[in-house]
């Protein structure tokens, strides 16, 4: 994927050193996973948690390749769209409930960090931002069904010269202080995963182990060029990097392109001034800019282009351009590193989780945001019931 694949802060900061081989047999397994990310490795860990561990994860490169080696690390909580217009197609307790399901994810993170004892920078501290009067009712909306999803939470709407309280820029008229939500570095968090899943549950991982052919039947046989899985359910988990190698797949999403920056690390109080919460952040445009700092100082700045395909050539400089609009006083920072990446969208926006039409047990999940985690938990008391 040309200069998207270039180092990333995750690659360069990795904890885990931890391969594994190509699959060179013909195996039989209960689940058969295929993509190595967030969505795989959390299904096939959740399934070992519920005691099935007779399950097989074919990575086609190496696990982190996608998102999930590539984003921005924020763990988001609620739902990011329009409450009045979600209200009209769920209902209040309908919202109610996809609130209480969006505040799941930093707290899943938190526990599996802590029992699997995983090294990922698992931080809290979070604030939505806008720019103007609409952004500050949507807030005000967020705030409210925040509270009462976690009452006992940190959560607190800023306005004017208070937004100074969370973020260091002058860009903001208000923001949302949702110290529940957080930032993780993903890469070590999904390779900490992988390591409990095989390590503990025996879950069988290989990498460098494309599925180039699937048959479906009362059994399933995917194939890789070196061997093959029979299982009696497949999960197609490969996100925006499905490549058209399943096409039922591709119907209800496309795929959008964000992209990263990370700069040298900085001084202690230049990160007081960005980010006087150490946290993480994003405004809540249709088309967003999110960034958070690390554990080494560094700001990692995120953006997305408003052009579905277009990728710009120098993904530094344009990042760059970026983040000083946010935090001009920047300018004298060196970038070291900057990639980026696809995700695949649905029409509403909302994680899409599908039984196949061509047999009942495919099935198939499309993450967008919110690190899939509690997504996949989702997933898989779904998967439980069928
Ligand atoms: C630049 C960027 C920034 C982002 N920032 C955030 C953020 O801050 N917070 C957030 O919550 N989300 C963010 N996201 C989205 C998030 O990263 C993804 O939603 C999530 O990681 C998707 O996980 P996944 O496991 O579904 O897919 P992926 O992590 O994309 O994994 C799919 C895997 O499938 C493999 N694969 C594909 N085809 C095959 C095949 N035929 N056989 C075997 N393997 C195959 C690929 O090699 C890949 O490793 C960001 C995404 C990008 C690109």
């Amino acid at each position: 994927m040309r200069h998207l694949d270039s180092l990333t802060y995750y690659a360069a900061t990795k904890k885990y050193d931890l391969s594994f081989p190509r699959l060179t047999e013909d195996l039989e397994a209960d689940v058969v996973i295929i993509g190595g990310g967030f969505t795989g490795v959390n299904t096939a860990l959740e399934l070992a948690e519920k005691g099935i561990t007779n399950t097989v994860l074919l990575e086609g490169r190496y696990l982190g390749y996608g998102g999930t080696g590539r984003n921005g690390g924020q763990i988001m909580a609620g739902l990011g769209h329009d409450l009045d217009t979600v209200k009209k197609h769920v209902g209040k307790e309908g919202l109610e409930e996809l609130f209480k399901i969006g505040n799941l994810g930093a707290g899943i993170i938190k526990e599996r960090v802590e029992k699997y004892n995983i090294d990922a920078d698992f931080r809290h501290g979070y604030a939505y931002l806008g720019s103007n009067s609409r952004m500050e009712k949507t807030l005000r909306e967020w705030e409210k069904e925040f509270k009462s999803v976690s009452p006992d939470e940190d959560i607190q709407l800023l306005t004017g010269s208070d937004v100074k309280q969370v973020v260091g820029s002058d860009a903001y008229t208000c923001a949302l202080k949702h110290m529940g939500a957080g930032h993780v570095h993903s890469l070590n968090l999904l390779l900490g995963e992988a390591k409990a899943v095989t390590e503990l549950y025996g879950v069988k991982i290989f990498e460098n182990s494309m599925a180039i052919d699937v048959e479906y039947g009362s059994t399933i046989t995917v194939r890789t060029p070196t061997g093959s899985v029979k299982a009696k359910k497949l999960l197609w988990a490969c996100n925006g990097f499905l490549e058209g190698m399943e096409p039922n797949l591709h119907t209800k999403t496309i795929n959008t392109y964000a992209f990263q920056l990370a700069t040298e690390p900085l001084s202690d109080e230049l990160i007081e001034q960005i980010s006087p919460i150490r946290g993480a952040y994003s405004d809540i445009r249709p088309v967003i800019d999110y960034y958070r700092v690390t554990n080494e100082n560094r700001l990692l700045f995120g953006a997305a282009t408003r052009a579905l395909e277009y990728i710009p050539s120098d993904l530094k400089a344009w990042n760059r351009e970026q983040m000083l609009k946010i935090f001009p006083y920047l300018d004298k920072v060196k970038i070291d590193l900057a990639w980026g990446g696809p995700l695949c969208c649905s029409a509403n926006l909302f994680p899409q989780m599908e039984q196949s039409k061509v047999t009942t047990t495919c099935f198939m999940f499309r993450a967008t945001l919110a690190l899939a985690l509690h997504q996949v938990i989702l997933f898989v008391r779904y998967l439980q019931r069928v």
